[in-house]
């Protein structure tokens, strides 16, 4: 088998970036990469397919994995938009392969510790951002099933000076009444998520942490900016409240640091722009040597969400997967199969490769920029 052409397309309102991998044997593959402006582009790019791809064995995945790496410079590393594409055309090859081999692909990637995927659902108040406003939106997410749930604590820009990260004692006030709110009107078991979205000093960000240790959050998220190991490592160990981060991460190279200095107690790559789904097991795998547990950041589309399923089945430190999309009439009719989340959790497929069919009549209406994919 050979691969014979790559393609692209860009969806919106959205901008999921679609990859489907053609071979000479009738087995076409499909991947998604995580947004970013020209990741479609880099996909189809020649110094990518045609170096690495094209006349290719699609089911040498981990081979072409590197491959792509190195076909565009020697130095074989990359992160950013070049990453993200990788990692879209590598989930299209694991899909090329299952179905070849008659298996789902979580089988390839030494089979499933779960039947199905849980998900935490990724919430926002509204326009309204009160403390009350907040539990009703939390109790109602709930009432559909989820039993995670994630907001984010973001300051007004009119309340703070954005460059200094400082927190004054309102806003800390706030927070932690609003963090509050919610945690008394969930059930005791529904785990509750905080995404700080790396604005803090670790100063102002610990004030929060200490006062709601007791509330049991699932996790406080980004709690500073993201760039600063050290500085990570000293919020995870200096509060009960678990510290997650690492969606700006590439490869199992880009965690190291990160998982070796126990700077987070849960890690959140994003499989689609980390390096794909051989690497996020990769990545889940160095985490769990520290038994830390791994719950991927994912915006993606349908086609992403369920290749990452296939990942989470395959770790056995997975914890819950990132869903967005709860009320976004795209998301819920691209695949052919509706319906795919139940009881706020994703059952794994158990048909060959990726599992899902993609509805191409409702991408095709969706089509921001197409690069060959209908052809
Ligand atoms: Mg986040």
């Amino acid at each position: 088998m050979k691969i014979t052409s790559v393609s692209s397309v860009l969806l919106e309102p959205i901008p999921w970036v679609l990859i489907k991998v053609n071979t000479d044997e009738g087995i076409t593959g499909l991947g998604e990469a995580y947004h970013g402006a020209g990741v479609h582009h880099i996909a189809v790019d020649a110094r990518l397919t045609q170096r690495a791809l094209i006349g290719q064995d699609p089911r040498n995945v981990d081979k072409l994995f590197r491959d792509m790496m190195s076909s565009m410079s020697a130095s074989g590393f990359y992160q950013g938009a070049v990453m993200s594409a990788i990692s879209g055309i590598e989930m299209a090859l694991w899909d090329i392969t299952g179905q070849a081999l008659g298996v789902p692909i979580w089988q390839l990637l030494g089979g499933k510790f779960r039947d199905r995927i849980r998900l935490y659902n990724d919430c926002h108040a509204g326009d309204e951002e009160t403390a009350e406003s907040y539990a009703k939106v939390a109790k109602a997410t709930e009432a559909r099933g989820f039993d995670a749930i994630k907001f984010d604590i973001d300051p007004k820009p009119t309340q703070r000076d954005k460059y200094n990260r400082c927190i004054s004692n309102n806003d800390i006030a706030y927070f932690i009444d609003v963090i509050t709110a919610m945690r008394d009107v969930l059930d005791p078991n529904t785990d509750l998520a905080i995404d700080a979205h790396w604005f803090y000093t670790p100063a102002d960000i610990l004030k929060v942490a200490y006062a709601i240790e007791d509330l049991n959050l699932l996790w406080l998220e980004d709690p500073i900016p993201p760039e600063n190991v050290d500085a990570m490592a000293k919020i995870t160990q200096s509060t009960r409240t678990p510290i997650c981060t690492g969606e700006n991460l590439y490869t199992r190279h880009g965690f190291r640091e990160l998982v070796q200095n126990q700077a987070a107690d849960i890690i959140c790559p994003d499989l689609a722009k980390a390096g794909g789904l051989s690497e996020g097991c990769r990545i889940a795998d160095l985490a769990d040597m520290y038994y830390i547990p791994l719950a991927p950041h994912n915006i993606s589309s349908p086609i992403g969400t369920v290749h990452a399923c296939h990942a989470c089945a395959a770790s056995q430190n997975f914890l819950v997967l990132e869903f967005h999309h709860l009320d976004n009439e795209i998301w819920n009719t691209l695949t052919v199969e509706r319906e795919l989340i139940k009881n706020g959790h994703i059952d794994l497929p158990t048909a060959p490769g990726l599992g899902v069919t993609l509805d191409e009549e409702v991408a095709r209406k969706s089509t921001k920029e197409n690069l060959g994919f209908f052809d």
